[in-house]
Order: structure tokens, then sequence, then C-alpha cells
């Protein structure tokens, strides 16, 4: 493809994507393919001549199209939502066009500068405290990852290394290569084990096993509004101990997955004033957008307590898939585990000690520009614009809240509206004080009707079960969401429920 092509296929494919968005409300939410849809409409195998641009971008309608689930859609409210944003699209264009492995500084100096200071504006915004900023005298800062998943591996195993490495000093190994202190530093490794809430995203659970570590849940029961305590996480540090075992990492939830509950973080930071070997990380996946609203910025306040700190910005603000921010409070602790400089990765600017490699931060070598479409949707909507669109999708949840709070012969509320997510269960009674409130029996109801909603295919929406408890949740926080929408999808909730009890 020479650059007139390339010019006459970018502003098809631009006029092509601008109509997809323009009428995305018309076409249904989920696919109607069967598994196995794609391979028959394929050719064994890819063409010997190359083909024309028209021709490719035709399967898009026909071949592509038919098989997606569209995430930007207003009927779409199921896990999260994954926004998408035109000025992220022009991001990921240019960072497309200067594509590098950008894992040195010297590598393209601009790549690593730029997600340096928008990740400062990022801290800000959010109010997260001075330790995690690129200048704080702690020597803190941010880097993007591609997902929460690889933000807390790296943390979990960065966590791991630095327990072991400090416990190796405190008993005089001064060589850690030596033959002694690796048979010293295995054993320290078989005792350690990683926390996380029994409701914590099963990311955590996946990193210790990836870092080869034990795992143990801290109980978050309902009475605790499925957030973890200081007295459940105390208890279950000092029961780990008790056994031989060695805590050395917990993750705190602010929005978790199932109902968005926040951990009580000012108890969990003076936890950790007490266990200052643990490295708590703070995973705001979702929730942690909302705090650039002033009105949940006293959620940071105790975060100077904790090693580090994560965000989705591809989740809830409008950065294209993936962008994940992964603050921590001392980059040393990331750099002491993951800096291996062979002879093909040395240059003078990182002899000089003076620039930052983000590739000493992370599991992988290379990276990609994702700062650029960050930095373009921050200039685009501006803070005010963001914080336009976090309360437009935290209005939306208080009016589906209130819309299931209005049918108590129907419904009954399990969390409340919680950054726009609410979760919700058929209730068996009729809706009277003390009527019956059987759990088995709400949970089947509950199924039914989420499995008939499912099945007619019209929102996409998700289910769960939390402490026991089967419920629905419907979160509607993408660009395209609107109060018809939500209303329609209560009364399609409506309908199910009300055949349901009547056993049709
Ligand atoms: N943490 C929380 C609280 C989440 O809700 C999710 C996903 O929804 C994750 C972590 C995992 O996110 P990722 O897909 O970026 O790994």
């Amino acid at each position: 493809m020479d650059s007139s092509q390339f010019r006459e296929a970018a502003n098809s494919a631009i006029d092509e994507i601008v109509q997809y968005y323009d009428t995305l409300a018309t076409r249904p939410v989920l696919p109607s393919v069967t598994p196995g849809y794609l391979k028959p409409l394929l050719p064994q195998g890819p063409p010997e001549e190359g083909e024309q641009w028209p021709q490719i971008q035709a399967d898009i309608e026909k071949v592509i199209q038919p098989g997606l689930t569209h995430w930007q859609h207003p009927k779409y409210m199921a896990f999260f939502p994954a926004n998408a944003s035109y000025p992220g699209i022009l991001g990921e264009m240019y960072s497309s066009t200067f594509t590098a492995a950008a894992f040195n500084w010297i590598c393209s100096p601009a790549i690593t500068e730029l997600e340096t200071v928008v990740l400062d504006w990022v801290a800000k915004m959010l109010a997260l405290p001075d330790c995690f900023l690129s200048d704080s005298p702690g020597g803190g800062g941010g880097i993007i990852q591609g997902t929460a998943s690889e933000v807390i591996v790296t943390a979990v195993v960065a966590a791991r290394e630095r327990i072991v490495r400090k416990n190796l000093l405190a008993e005089g190994f001064t060589s850690p290569d030596a033959e002694e202190a690796l048979d010293r530093a295995a054993d320290i490794r078989g005792k350690l084990v990683a926390l996380g809430s029994e409701h914590a995203h099963s990311s955590t659970q996946k990193a210790a096993i990836i870092a080869g570590t034990r795992y143990r849940s801290v109980s978050a029961p309902r009475n605790a509004n499925f957030s973890v305590t200081a007295s459940s996480l105390r208890s279950t540090i000092e029961a780990c101990k008790a056994k031989g075992l060695t805590p050395f990492y917990f993750t705190a939830t602010l929005g978790s997955t199932n109902t968005c509950a926040v951990d009580d973080l000012e108890g969990i930071a003076a936890v950790a004033r007490d266990y200052p070997d643990i490295w708590v990380h703070v995973d705001a996946a979702y929730a942690g957008s909302a705090l650039i609203c002033p009105e949940y910025q006293h959620l940071t306040g105790p975060m100077s307590s904790f090693s580090s700190f994560n965000l989705n910005l591809h989740k809830w603000m409008l950065v294209n898939f993936d962008c994940s921010a992964f603050y921590v409070k001392s980059r040393k602790d990331l750099t002491d585990t993951f800096t291996l400089t062979p002879a093909y990765l040395r240059n003078s600017y990182t002899d000089s000690g003076l620039v930052t490699d983000y590739r000493d931060w992370q599991i992988p070598l290379g990276r990609r520009f994702r700062s650029l479409k960050l930095w373009f949707v921050l200039r685009t909507y501006g803070v005010k614009g963001l914080q336009q669109f976090i309360r437009k999708g935290i209005k939306l949840g208080e009016f589906f809240n209130g819309l299931v709070d209005s049918r108590p012969d129907l419904f009954t509320v399990v969390t409340p509206a919680a950054f726009a997510l609410t979760t919700f269960q058929v209730s068996p009674g009729n809706g009277e004080p003390n009527a019956n409130s059987d759990t088995d029996e709400a949970n089947r109801l509950t199924k039914a009707v989420f499995e008939k909603v499912d099945q007619q295919r019209e929102f996409f929406i998700t289910s769960s079960v939390v402490g026991g408890i089967y419920v629905i949740r419907i979160v509607s926080a993408n660009e395209r969401a609107e109060e018809k929408y939500v209303q329609e999808v209560f009364e399609t909730l409506v309908k199910a429920a009300e055949k349901v009890k009547r056993g049709v």
C-alpha cells in the first residue's frame, strides 16, 4: 500500500467508523452467531496475491460485524464498561504510526517522558497523595500497563522479592547470588502468602499463582457491606503467622467487581503501618476514575500508607483499551526486582542514571505508546468534561436504583447504586414487611429472571454470586448511556420477574 492508497483507504475507514458509532444504537448489542461461525466464512489460508483495500474493508461489515459484542452500545450494561472515544482512537492511530518498542528512554524519549508527565497529571486529578508523583522525595511514580491483571502480577512479584531481599539482609546475607543465599531465599519464598478480599478480583489470586506463592482470602461479609475491615485483615494476618506463614502482600479494593464495595481504607492503613513488611496495593480498576470528582476524593486520604495503586483508564475515563495506570510509592521496589541489563540493552543514557527506562518497572521488555491517547483524552475533555461524564454514570445508577426500589413486590436491592452499579434480587415475597425472605428461593427466582432477560438478547447484562446471594448487576456507564435505555432495561426486568413469579 503506497501513501496515496493509504490516504484513500484511511478516509474510507474513518467514514465507516463514524457511521458505525452514529448508527450503533440501531444494531443489536449482542451477536447472534454460534460458536465456530467465522472459520467457514474465511478461506483456508492467506491469499497468494495481495488484495485491494475495498475488498478487505467489505469484510468488516460482512464477516466481523456479525460476530461483535458492542461494548460502546447504550444497551451494554454488563461487567464494567470499556469506554472508547474519538480522541482515544486518534491516539491509537498516531501510536501505530510511530510504532516503537520503547523500552529504554533512548528508544523514543517522547514516549517515556509523555507517560511520566501525563501520569503525574492523572495523579493530581485523582488527588492521590504526593508520594505517588514522579518528583516525590521518596522516588514514587506511575507507569502505564495494559491491564489491571498485569499491574497486580507486577506488584505481587515486586512485593515477593522485596521481602526476600529484606530478610536476606537482616540475616546477614550480603551477597544475594551466593549459593547459600539462594537456598535461603527459596525457603523464604516457600512460606509467603498473598492476601486479598474474598471479593477481590480474581487477578490477585492469579498473580499469586504466577508468583508461586500461597493465597488466602480475607472475609468481607454482607454485614460489612462486602468490604474488608481492619479487624478481618488483622485476624487473617495473625492466623497466617500462627501457621508459620509470612503474609507479604494484600490487595485492598476500591470498587469491587461484584458490588463496587470499598474496603475500609482508613482501617487498612492503620494495619499497614503495624505490618510495614506487607505490600498493600489498592485495586481501583473501575471505580478509581470517580476520584476525579471532589466528592470522592476523601477516599485517597489513607493512600500514603500503601505501596501502590492502579486504575484502568480504559474502563471509565474514555481512554481506549488498553491503558491501566500503576502508581508506586517507591519505584526502587520495582527496579530492584526487574532491572536486568544485558550488554545489548546498555546505552550511555541508561548508564548516566538520568533517565527512566520503563522496562525496569515491568514484566515485558517492549512497550506501546499508550500515553498519547491518554493525553489526547485529557486535553479534549478537560477535567470538567471528564467529571461531567462520571457524574452522568453515577446519576444513571441512582435512577436505576430508584426504579428497583419502586417495585418492592418484585425486587430487593442487595447493594445500592455505588459508582453507577446496582445489584438486586427478585423478592420471593409480595413486598410486605416480614414477607418470605427465603434466600434459596430468592436465588432461584433471580437466576430465572436473569436467564430470561439474557436469552432475549436485547440488553447485555451480567449476574454474580456474592456471599451466597445470586444478584443481577446493572451498570450503565458508557458514553452513549441514557435514561431511556435504563428505563427500558428496568421494564424488561419487570416483565421477566412478573412471568417468573407467576411460573410462566
Ligand atoms: N480489578 C477489578 C476491581 C476489576 O473489576 C477488574 C475487571 O473488571 C480487574 C481488576 C481486571 O481488569 P483487567 O481486565 O484490566 O485485568
